[in-house]
């Protein structure tokens, strides 16, 4: 069918959250006249570019762990270094107060991009038709129709909801209510020891709570090295994360200020009540009412939008990234996609994303950081690898600061000796791991590693430490 077209662009960009918002500059410094169409509304009833990422995501997430990370530092380790403080309170307004102001710069930063781009900024619900067309639905006013030759689809996702435990955003929360307390729960509930979980679980137990996860499977993080998993496990039970594993939440009951969950475990059935319940189980890609069934669009098995691996969906000129398409949710995944699209639509060859090098943290103490193959998965494949392993506890810097707990992990390919995995635990993995994702992106070999030079007194000389101790020539622990 089709419409009176209000505007037309060379691309359409729906949504701009890390995915969207990133190929719409790209899109717009390769000469395209671009739109980004965003649907979302903050707590003031405006606009807000950014997504998930910026507004409710990786960056207020990472403000309250640095905050609380602060107050934990001071209130059990400053001691340590012969500073004396008493009386340690924490302003939780005030913390709240400072992440809101960091997301309204950043996501103000976007606006300022769009607008030094030349990018259009439409604020509204986007909907795909046939023959690239996509009706506009704003928050008040009529529809109205625009269209482009090239159309990127980056809506991103949201939590999964759970009948037994409906959120209400004041006793039972998601993780945007989780960042948003303004006052510290005594107790807080959380149902699933993932990533969301164990990131905000730690922001609200450092600040005092008593912090209890529901873990629906029997292992734990089973995404990481599984060596890595179970010494997270142990230092999260230490800092007294109460992770319970292989429990089940068959139901919760809310009444006025305290919830009620009821679990099964392989011990029988509990009862526990709590103050807050978090409901962190996952993450559903946003294709509600985006696209008209006349318009064809495939989705895949799990419902998230069917692309190839250049992140083409099944109708020439509309590609999808971010959230919504296959692989780990992560904004920097949805950013790359995002790039390479923009460039692909540019007639650009040659460009593609690394799939295989997808760098992937979470932001707990001691930080988890990974890229490339766990020991598990080499096993699996049947791969003859050799290990090298540097504890945190020889490394001089992390002595210094305070923080030796953790290790680094690399594994080399037997024969040729080029990197397949790095594994991180450890104050600082976060941004170590960049080391490892450009030596692999690079091919490198554990020798190659080995032999570069690393400023003495980093932690980075642990990376440099782990691949001697491939060929078991580690210098400062025994081999
Ligand atoms: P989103 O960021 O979800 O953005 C999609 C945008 O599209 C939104 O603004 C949405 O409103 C809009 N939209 C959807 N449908 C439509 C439509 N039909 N019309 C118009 N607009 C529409 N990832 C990391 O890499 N590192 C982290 O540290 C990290 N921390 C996180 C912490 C939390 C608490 C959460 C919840 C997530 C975190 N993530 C993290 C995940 C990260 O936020 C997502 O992977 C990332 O935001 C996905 O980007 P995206 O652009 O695909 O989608
Ligand atoms: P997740 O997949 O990391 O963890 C969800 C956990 O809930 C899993 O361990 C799962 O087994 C468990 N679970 C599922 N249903 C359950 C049930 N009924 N009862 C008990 N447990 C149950 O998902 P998440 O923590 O919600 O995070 C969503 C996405 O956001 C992730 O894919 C992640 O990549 C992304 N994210 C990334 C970061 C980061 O990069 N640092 C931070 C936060 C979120």
């Amino acid at each position: 069918m089709t419409h009176e077209i209000k505007y037309s662009y060379d691309v359409i960009v729906v949504g701009a959250g890390p995915a969207g918002y990133v190929a719409a500059i790209r899109c717009a410094q390769l000469g395209m006249k671009t739109a980004c169409v965003d649907r979302w509304i903050n707590e003031q009833g405006k606009s807000s570019l950014g997504g998930t990422c910026l507004n409710v995501g990786c960056i207020p997430s990472k403000a309250l762990l640095e905050s609380s990370e602060h107050f934990e530092q001071i209130e059990n380790h400053i001691h340590g270094h012969g500073i004396s403080v008493s009386d340690v309170k924490i302003d939780v307004k005030k913390m709240i107060k400072r992440k809101d102001q960091i997301v309204q710069k950043l996501t103000g930063g976007i606006a300022a991009l769009f607008k030094a781009n030349s990018i259009d900024a439409i604020h509204g619900h986007a909907k795909l038709h046939d023959n690239k067309q996509i009706e506009v639905i704003p928050p008040e006013g009529e529809s109205y129709w625009i269209d482009a030759e090239d159309i990127i689809l980056a809506p991103g996702s949201s939590p999964i909801d759970i009948n037994i435990a409906p959120v209400d955003e004041e006793r039972i929360l998601d993780s945007t209510g989780a960042l948003d307390l303004t006052e510290i729960p005594k107790t807080m509930g959380i149902i699933g020891a993932g990533v969301i979980g164990l990131e905000l679980g730690s922001v609200w137990r450092r600040l005092g709570s008593e912090v209890i996860l529901l873990e629906a499977q029997e292992c734990f993080l089973p995404m990481l090295d599984n060596q890595v998993a179970k010494d997270a496990l142990k230092q999260f039970k230490k800092q007294g994360l109460d992770i319970r594993l292989h429990a089940r939440v068959t139901s919760t009951e809310r009444k006025d200020k305290v919830v009620t969950v009821n679990y099964q475990d392989a011990k029988g059935d509990h009862q526990i009540d709590v103050d807050h319940l978090v409901v962190a189980v996952g993450r559903k890609p946003n294709t509600d009412n985006l696209f008209d069934p006349d318009s064809n669009l495939l989705l895949d098995e799990r419902g998230f939008i069917h692309v190839d691996d250049d992140c083409q969906t099944n109708l020439p000129g509309v590609y999808a990234i971010g959230d919504a398409v296959r692989g780990p949710m992560l904004a920097h995944k949805g950013s790359e996609e995002g790039v390479v699209v923009a460039e692909l639509i540019a007639g650009m060859t040659g460009v593609e994303v690394n799939y295989d090098l997808i760098p992937s943290v979470i932001y707990t103490s001691p930080e988890i950081a990974w890229v490339g193959k766990s020991e598990q998965a080499l096993k699996a494949m049947g791969k003859k690898y050799k290990v090298g392993r540097f504890p945190f506890a020889a490394s001089g810097r992390a002595l210094a600061m305070g923080d030796s707990t953790g290790q680094v992990k690399i594994f080399a390919d037997d024969e040729t000796d080029v990197i397949l995995g790095v594994h991180i635990i450890g104050h600082n993995a976060s941004e170590l791991i960049a080391e490892a994702v450009v030596a692999m992106e690079f091919s490198s070999s554990a020798e190659d590693l080995a032999r570069i030079m690393h400023a003495h007194p980093t932690l980075s000389e642990a990376l440099h430490e782990a691949a001697l101790a491939v060929d078991k020539r580690a210098i400062h622990i025994m081999n």
